[in-house]
């Protein structure tokens, strides 16, 4: 499903070089389950971002199922994007100003799917997360790892093939970090491939294997649960 190849990430400013990756190569099958690991600037991040077409990498390729996607203009890479790539973040990154139904519909407005059809989707990820009640209210009236739960539905109502997840329990207490952790693994078991970038020995634990980076290169790689 996804396979880099000496991926490098330089960024530069006037007066400093930073090599975020320097020649990262891994592949990701198909139903993997995925942790990055690594100390804080050793590049999990920048790497998690290229993997979700976020940002293209300084040279190397990347090809995601089957096409090379590594150098697109910045319009091709949201066309790619769309509901293939769901994305779950630390901070949740949900709308304030939008209900949980609304913020979990976003990704099908903008793959112009219709209202009918949004709905029933909708509360098909909502039922899925278990927070079908909470579908009026705000984020800020809900608990972390409520919104965790709201962020997750937003991430698979497009059906996606690949989740990416940024440190997804970072922000939340071991229940309601172990609940998330087992919602991934379930979606995981249901066929989607899943990356994520953890600290957390516990959380990687509910990976098949663990990649290890420093300083922008791959340490080790280690199997984790079979
Ligand atoms: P991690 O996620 O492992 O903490 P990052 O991928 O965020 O690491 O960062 C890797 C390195 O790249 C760090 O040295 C960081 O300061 C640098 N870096 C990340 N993003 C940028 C950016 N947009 N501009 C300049 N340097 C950056």
């Amino acid at each position: 499903m996804i396979k880099i190849e000496n991926l490098r990430k330089v960024f530069r400013t006037e007066e400093v070089e930073t090599v975020a990756l320097n020649g990262v190569s891994f592949e990701v099958t198909e139903g993997e389950f995925i942790a990055v690991m690594g100390p804080s600037g050793c590049g999990k991040s920048t790497l998690l971002n290229i993997l979700g077409l976020l940002d293209n990498p300084t040279s190397g390729t990347y090809c995601l199922a089957g096409n090379e996607v590594g150098h697109l203009k910045e319009s091709a890479r949201t066309q790619a994007r769309k509901g293939n790539i769901g994305f779950v973040f630390q901070s949740f990154n949900l709308i304030e100003e939008m209900n949980v139904f609304e913020n979990v519909e976003l990704p099908l407005v903008y793959m112009r799917i219709n209202k009918a059809e949004r709905k029933r989707r909708v509360e098909e990820a909502l039922y899925r997360m278990n927070i079908s009640h909470r579908a009026k209210h705000f984020p800020n009236q809900l608990s972390g790892g409520q919104q965790q739960r709201v962020a997750i539905a937003r991430a698979i109502v497009a059906n996606p093939k690949l989740i990416l997840a940024d440190e997804p329990t970072g922000n939340l207490d071991s229940k309601n970090g172990n609940d998330v952790m087992t919602l991934l693994s379930e979606l995981n078991t249901e066929g989607a491939t899943i990356v994520m970038v953890t600290h957390s020995q516990h959380d990687a634990s509910y990976s098949h294997r663990i990649v290890n980076l420093f300083d922008g290169e791959i340490v080790t790689e280690v199997q984790s649960r079979m």
